[in-house]
């Protein structure tokens, strides 16, 4: 007799492995690792550098920046807090063991939020955690309202959506409701925020949903519960 067999416990690809090795060097740490995703020009390094002026006098900050070119790694060390570049080789994601090789150069002991940039793309790098304990999609208005139907395997994994340039509303053709319908179908529970990083419309609900979880990653540190 031949029986169907379901897979009870989820294996574990390399890539989820090598996360959770990163995840444990993080949390060994007390770093609260976020993983920054978006298509490019979205956003990410101004948003990042928003959070950076917002946060820095309460949280040692640093960023890792897996772009392509060092270009934004160079404007976050303009902050004077710690940023770090990962080559990744022309390669449009970042995957765990990308980020597995830059922990040495890493001082995660003084770094309470790590920032990692992910590379300008909607597709691969919802497919490779980084170990990271959240994640955080940055969603613009000029990519068009049509985003959460093409990608929806990225809509679906992040933890957090910010649309920024919410301040393009009135010049750009977008509609918010058809835009928002999509999300809920996708991750109903989905926080969202509506910002902009010229006007800083916004921006204070996603620096207190960050110092939120924050201070519960820190407090579930203490209590010695896995975070
Ligand atoms: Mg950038
Ligand atoms: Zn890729």
């Amino acid at each position: 007799m031949t029986r169907a067999v379901s897979i009870v416990e989820p294996i574990l690809n390399a890539n989820d492995q090598l996360a959770e090795i990163n995840r444990s060097f993080f949390d060994r740490a007390g770093t609260f690792a976020l993983n920054v995703m978006a298509s490019p020009g979205a956003g990410k390094t101004s948003l990042i550098l928003e959070t950076i002026e917002a946060l820095k006098d309460t949280y040692r900050i640093g960023v890792v920046n897996g772009d392509v070119a060092p270009l934004d790694a160079e404007k976050v060390a303009a902050k004077d807090i710690f940023a770090a570049n990962i080559n990744t080789g022309g390669s449009c994601h970042l995957d765990a063991r990308m980020v597995n090789r830059a922990l040495p150069d890493i001082p995660l002991d003084e770094i309470d939020l790590l920032i990692i940039e992910n590379v300008g793309n909607l597709i691969c790098p919802a497919g490779f955690s980084l170990g990271t304990h959240r994640s955080v999609l940055v969603a613009s208005i000029p990519e068009g309202d049509d985003k959460p139907y093409k990608y929806p395997k990225m809509y679906r994994g992040v933890d957090v959506l910010v649309v920024n340039k919410i301040d393009l509303l009135p010049y750009v053709p977008f509609d918010l409701k058809y835009f928002q319908e999509g999300v809920r179908i996708l991750n109903p529970d989905l926080k969202a925020f509506r910002v902009s990083c010229v006007t800083q419309e916004g921006l204070d609900g996603w620096f207190e949903w960050l110092e939120n979880e924050l201070a519960a990653h820190r407090a579930a540190a203490l209590e010695g519960v896995a975070p």
